[in-house]
This record gives structure tokens, sequence and C-alpha cells, in this order.
């Protein structure tokens, strides 16, 4: 079901959000820096920014996260589970963020492995999400089958800018309805013809986007690509930052490590890690199956547009466009998979 919601009202919203839930939205940090930070009032919503710095991964996927809290006393040992997650919700990523949320959870549920911590969180976290009015020139979303600057794909809420200041409010999952429910007095009914502006808004936000991959060719060409030649210069300017992977909503490389503070007091810790660190592969005997750049090059792209195909019948990226802009060596991941051969 389709509504209206005015700009104002949706500061109304955001106010009203704020006194229940943790409410992330884009937000200008101390460097004027536009990232998804907890609002204390609804004025800090930076609505103009199109792509934050950073996504709203980090909301979910929490860059460090305690499992459990371990104490050795004279009786013995005793686990205290990490915090439990607090009712969040994600204001204004874009759809390419938001679909970054649908193909990371199905890798943290992947057959009988169910990750507990990201699982309970996303339960807990609704995502309100806005359509792209005006992509950049390094969005490529449309090159994926689920791809749009309107997709509704791991949003609960979708809204579009129909109008000056009129947003078209789409609830797409139960959790998006009740919010709507629940804050009804914000909320009008739309009509046919509010519905017929997004197709408009839909086909004029996807001519923007310049780029279109075949990505079916990719996988073609990058299946008997892996002894190619052309990994051994491609990979040549990278310094191996890993900036690439940090700002990507889907990269989901983590780290498992115990900390011991003193004799009575441990935690284990899950923290983001990088395919492009070469200690991310170094096996507990030393043993390194990737310890040149070239090798963790090649799997960046090997991972997202051909073994994750495999495994999920998707690719591994929603073509943001972040890492391309994150990148200090100019490195364009459209321009490296289209030049596989
Ligand atoms: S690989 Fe790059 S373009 Fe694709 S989702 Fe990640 S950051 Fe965005
Ligand atoms: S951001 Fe660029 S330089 Fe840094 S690891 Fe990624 S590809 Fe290499």
């Amino acid at each position: 079901m389709a509504y209206l919601i005015t700009k104002e009202n949706i500061k109304n919203l955001l106010t009203d959000l704020i006194k229940l839930k943790a409410v992330f939205a884009p937000k200008k940090d101390a460097e004027d820096t536009v990232l998804f930070g907890k609002l204390s009032s609804s004025s800090e919503w930076h609505g103009d920014a199109l792509l934050t710095h950073t996504t709203a991964k980090d909301k979910v996927y929490l860059q460090s996260e305690t499992f459990f809290k371990i104490k050795r006393n004279k009786s013995g040992v005793t686990i205290e589970d990490g915090p439990e997650p607090e009712e969040t919700v994600i204001f204004g990523c874009r759809p390419c963020d938001a679909r970054g949320f649908d193909i990371i959870g199905k890798l943290f549920n992947w057959s009988n492995f169910v990750d507990e911590y990201y699982t309970k969180r996303i339960a807990k976290t609704t995502i309100i999400c806005i359509s792209c009015e005006k992509p950049e020139s390094t969005c490529f979303c449309t090159s994926f089958t689920k791809g749009s600057p309107v997709n509704e794909t791991g949003s609960d809420v979708l809204l579009t800018n129909i109008k000056d200041g009129k947003y078209l409010a789409e609830s797409i999952t139960d959790k998006g309805r009740k919010l709507i429910g629940d804050n009804s007095k914000y909320f009008t009914e739309a009509s046919k013809a509010d519905e017929e502006a997004k197709v408009t808004f839909k086909a004029e936000a996807e001519k923007k986007i310049a780029k279109k991959l075949d990505l079916a060719e990719v996988k073609r060409k990058l299946e008997p690509a892996f002894e190619s030649v052309y990994w051994d210069t491609v990979h040549l300017p990278c310094v191996k930052c890993g900036a690439c992977t940090f700002v990507c909503p889907t990269c989901y490389c983590f780290d498992i490590t115990e900390k011991a503070f003193d004799n009575i007091n441990s935690v284990r810790v899950r923290s983001w890690d990088t395919c492009m660190n070469e200690l991310f592969t170094r096996m507990a005997g030393g043993v390194n199956p990737r310890t040149d750049t070239k090798k963790r090059f090649r799997q960046r792209f090997m991972h997202k547009f051909n073994y994750h195909v495999d495994n999920f019948k998707e690719e591994l990226c929603t073509g943001c466009g972040r890492c391309i802009k994150a990148c200090p060596v100019s490195i364009d991941i459209r321009k490296v998979i289209e030049e596989i051969r």
C-alpha cells in the first residue's frame, strides 16, 4: 500500500522515532563528512547527500562486536553475553545500501549456519530508504538484476520524492507496515497519479546512470581467468589500504579474536577484516595462500562476480560506486571487470 508524506512530516516522524529508538541517518560529522550518525534531533538529518561516505552496514553488522565476556574466579569461569541490540531505525539510506543488507543477510543465514548476532540485530532494525533522484557518475546499480534507484529490496519502507517535498511512502515489509501504522497521523493515502509519478521518477533517475555492465559476460570471462596475465599488472597501483572493502555495503570479511585483559577478564570479539590485508588469510601454522597483492586483488573480483554468483545466484556488489570514490589510486571496479581477459 502506498501513502504520501511531506518533508515536514518526515521531520516530525523522526522527532517521534528518536524518543523511542536509536535512529541513524545521514549526518555531518565535525569535518563535514556525511556519515550515518545517531540523531538527537531531526534537524541533524542531512537529506541532501546522495551517498554517505560509508554505508549504514555497521549499524547491523558492527565493526567490532563483543560475542561474550569471560571472567575467571575461584569457583570456575563465568561467561556473560555481549550487549543485546536495541530497537533501531536506519533512515535515509539508498536502495543500493538497503540491498546490501539483503545480500549479506543471506550469507549470515546460509544453509543451517545462522549468525545469531547479525540476525538479532537486523530483526530489531527498520530500514527506511529513499530513492535516488540524482545518481552520481560512479553509480552503476542498474547493471544488476535487482538494481535500480528505486529498488525496494532490503527496505522496510521506501520513500520516493515524487513532487517537491512530497514523498510516496511504500510499506514493503511487516516492519514497514507497522511503522507507518504506528505513525499514521503523518501519512495520507496516495492516489493512482502519485503511484504513476514514481514510474516517471524511476525512468528519469535510471536515464542518469550512464554505465551499464553486462555482468553475465563478466562472469563468463572471469571463470577461466584465474591464471590470466591480466592480474600481473592490473593490481600494481593498489596500495592495499582496504578502503574499497571497508566502505562497501556487501563486504563481510571478519576476524575473531580473544583478548585477555589480565588473569581474570577476557573477551571474544568479531571485527571487520579485509581480503586486501595479507594477514587475513594467514593460518595458525603460518601458511598463507595469498601472500602477494596480485592474489588478494584477484580474489576481490573473483569473489564478488564469480564465486558469490555460484553460491547465491547474485553478485556481491550493488553498484553503489563507493569503492571507486574511496580508492586513493583511482582503481575503478567497473573498468577492472570490463577489461578482464
Ligand atoms: S564493490 Fe564497490 S560498487 Fe560494489 S557494492 Fe561494494 S563499494 Fe559498492
Ligand atoms: S581502495 Fe584501491 S588501493 Fe586501497 S586496497 Fe582497494 S583497490 Fe587497493
